[in-house]
């Protein structure tokens, strides 16, 4: 695996390539790793998220890290991770740090439980209910290139085609 380059990692938005691509596997939980998860940690607190997936970080590695309450101190770094949903449906609202300035009700499953690896390469499950099994399926939806934009009704993706259409011209002029 190369050297990934921590100075580098910066909040990614729409459309960068590597939010629409799966992540790959990690095959080594080493110090550029355990580097890596600070600073995701460190964006995703700086952004006033719970949540963040490596490709957020413009990382194409299959990590992410969540923390409920915002904190330093609740965030865990879960490598790896596998899902398994269950409950019902429940329709939130939700936005997302690589989509500024978009919110959308979206449906997810009211348990979730993640098996992941852990910076010390131990394996560990863990299961959410509400918000936090709503932050792990929005996290793993990152690691397989999906969007909440993706997970939008018909009628809801109309309703943010202008705000797509700004997003992709900020990112051209940002070029
Ligand atoms: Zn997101």
């Amino acid at each position: 695996m190369d050297e990934i380059d921590i100075e580098e990692c910066r909040l990614t938005r729409y459309p960068a390539p590597v939010l629409g691509k799966p992540a790959q596997p990690i095959e080594t939980i080493d110090d550029n790793i355990r580097r890596l998860a600070e600073r995701m940690i460190e964006i995703m607190i700086a952004s006033g998220g719970v949540g963040l997936a490596g490709p957020q970080a413009g990382v194409n590695l299959q990590i992410f890290v969540v923390s409920p309450d915002g904190t330093r101190e609740s965030a865990k770094v879960y490598i790896n991770p596998e899902i398994e949903v269950s409950g019902g449906l429940d329709a939130h609202d939700e936005g997302c740090l690589s989509l500024p300035g978009l919110f959308a009700r979206i449906r997810r499953h009211r348990r979730c439980t993640v098996t992941a690896t852990d910076l010390e390469g131990r394996r560990f499950s863990e299961t959410g209910e509400g918000l936090l099994a709503r932050a792990f399926q929005h996290e793993y939806d990152h690691l397989q290139g999906r969007m909440i934009k993706d997970r939008m009704t018909r009628v809801q993706q109309i309703a943010a085609r202008r705000r797509l259409k700004e997003l992709e011209e900020r990112h051209k002029a940002d070029r």
